[in-house]
């Protein structure tokens, strides 16, 4: 899908209340319990912040066992998705909507790999990753994912 907005036309695709999905503009991220439980979430933020993500609301929230397991039912059935929905309840996490060009793609980058031992230098991962399970941060893996997931968070909440 391309990236640029487009002219009236092709928003006419689009839902009439100049919903963004279709563009990479917005993207969702959440602080995990091992970084926001140890005091890491300022810095991570400083991080995005420096990367020109703006924050467009945040919460704190402590999922339950089912509300984990639905925001990461695409891992369902996979050997650690028990561990995961373990570790994602085991705390409050911060989840943040955030805006940028080339959000999610941006995110996808500054976070780094999923494991912190193969993030890039710099990465938040990389910096506040502690293993593969417990690696800091989550982020959006696509535009049409990203509105699903701010939704999960923020249904009904006017975003700045
Ligand atoms: P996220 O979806 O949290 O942004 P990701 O997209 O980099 O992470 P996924 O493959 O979607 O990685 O896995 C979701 C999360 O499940 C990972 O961030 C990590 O916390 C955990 N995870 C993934 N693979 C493993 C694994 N092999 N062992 C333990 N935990 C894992
Ligand atoms: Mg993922």
């Amino acid at each position: 899908m391309s990236p640029h907005r487009g002219d009236a036309s092709e928003r006419t695709n689009h839902k009439p209340n100049g919903n963004e999905a279709m563009s990479d503009t917005r993207t969702l991220a959440i602080i995990k319990p091992d970084a926001f439980g140890s005091g890491k979430a300022g810095k991570i933020i400083d991080r995005l912040e420096s990367d020109g993500f703006r924050i467009l609301a945040a919460r704190v929230v402590h999922l339950s066992r089912a509300g984990a397991e639905a925001f990461y039912d695409v891992h369902r059935g996979k050997p650690f998705f028990a561990s995961l929905v373990d570790f994602m309840t085991s705390g409050p996490v911060l989840a943040m909507p955030l805006e940028r060009e080339d959000a999610v793609t941006r995110l996808r980058e500054v976070i780094g790999a999923t494991d912190p031992a193969d993030a890039d230098t710099g990465t938040v991962r990389a910096l506040y990753g502690e293993g593969k399970e417990r690696n800091a941060i989550h982020a959006s893996d696509s535009p049409d994912n990203a509105r699903v997931e701010v939704a999960f968070f923020f249904a009904g909440v006017d975003l700045a």
